[in-house]
């Protein structure tokens, strides 16, 4: 078991551009980023190329995404391995979408789910159960989106469960509209958790953590297989760049914890992807990386997804989403 696909990268960086808004198109800003191939991006003006696994334009579906890259976490997930979903960018550059879509086009979170579900209605032979729980990392504090009492939940780590948050919801789910309205209740109580402020989450971390636990039919009680596919929408990186970091981390404290959530994050895909391996993993260091430390190190499969916008006006923070995408492969 533990070595299947072992040659295959463990960690999978795309970057998608969102297409252009009414409201931009409106104004004077003008493009600055071209997809120059299936893994380049060219800067508009100038000749400067940034290369990736994957990068998707302004035309691509959620689908497409989804089939690319996705399926194949969600094949993994079944047979009982981590894999974690980060979808990474400023505030309005197309994280939530690439997530949760709309009706047109749903998101990758929902697209999961119903493989999840065709999966357990193929794999006869198997018994699975499937739970959730949604929290928010909100200024380093957990707080549980399935219940507006749960906030600031503790991390509980021991041998036996590995990391847990104590106290936070998990739901055993039987069906996708189970799902469906987890993740509706979730975003419910996000307008009246810690992100009230910034109504559209977008200073917290989401994780929707979806635990997989499956056994053969015909043996007893033996738990055969037990993984977790982690969907992460990131808080928005603005801010967040190794340039103006330093200016603009001591804002505030929620900018802050942000920043350095964020930077942890990058620090630990990187050390992640560095193949001699030797170097310490700041796990440690902020409540996002300690939480994911087993759907992100070992045989787990890490996918990040960087969004940007296509416009000039975001150019600075598009160009530090491009640099942290560049960091983490
Ligand atoms: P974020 O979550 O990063 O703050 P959103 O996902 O909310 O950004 O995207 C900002 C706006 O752009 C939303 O209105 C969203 O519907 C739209 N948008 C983002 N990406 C796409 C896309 N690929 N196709 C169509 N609309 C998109
Ligand atoms: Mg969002």
């Amino acid at each position: 078991m533990e070595n299947i696909n072992q040659k295959e990268e463990s960690i999978t960086v795309a970057v998608r551009i969102r297409p252009i808004s009414q409201l931009e198109l409106s104004s004077d800003s003008t493009i600055s980023w071209d997809v120059a191939g299936p893994t380049t991006i060219k800067e508009s003006n100038g000749n400067r190329l940034y290369i990736f696994d994957k990068v998707y334009d302004e035309t691509t579906s959620n689908n497409l995404i989804f089939e690319d890259l996705c399926e194949i976490m969600i094949w993994r997930a079944m047979e009982g391995y981590n894999n974690c979903l980060l979808c990474y960018g400023e505030t309005g550059s197309g994280k939530t979408f690439t997530m949760q879509g709309n009706r047109k086009d749903p998101g990758l979170a929902f697209l999961s789910i119903d493989t999840i579900f065709a999966y357990m209605q193929y794999a006869t032979t198997k018994e699975f159960i499937i739970r959730c729980s949604y929290v928010e990392i909100y200024n380093e504090s957990i707080n549980d989106l399935l219940n507006p009492k749960g906030l600031n939940l503790q991390i509980k780590e021991d041998k036996k469960n590995g990391i847990k948050i104590a106290n936070a919801t998990e739901e055993v789910c039987h069906s996708v509209a189970q799902i469906h309205s987890l993740l509706a209740l979730g975003e419910a109580h996000k307008q009246f958790s810690g992100t009230k402020i910034n109504p559209n989450g977008s200073s917290s971390h989401c994780i929707f953590s979806i635990i997989i636990e499956s056994k053969l039919r015909s043996s007893e009680s033996e738990i055969f297989a037990i993984s977790t596919l982690n969907l992460i929408d990131l808080a928005g990186s603005e801010g967040s760049g190794m340039n103006i970091q330093s200016t603009l981390a001591s804002k505030n404290r929620e900018m802050k914890h942000i920043n350095k959530s964020l930077i942890t994050l990058g620090t630990v895909i990187m050390r992640l992807s560095d193949k001699a391996n030797t170097v310490h993993i700041p796990f440690r260091d902020s409540k996002l990386t300690r939480l994911l430390k087993s759907s992100l190190e070992g045989s787990a499969k890490i996918l990040l997804i960087c969004n940007i916008s296509p416009c000039s006006q975001n150019y600075d923070e598009s160009l530090s989403t491009l640099k942290f995408a560049q960091r983490a492969k």
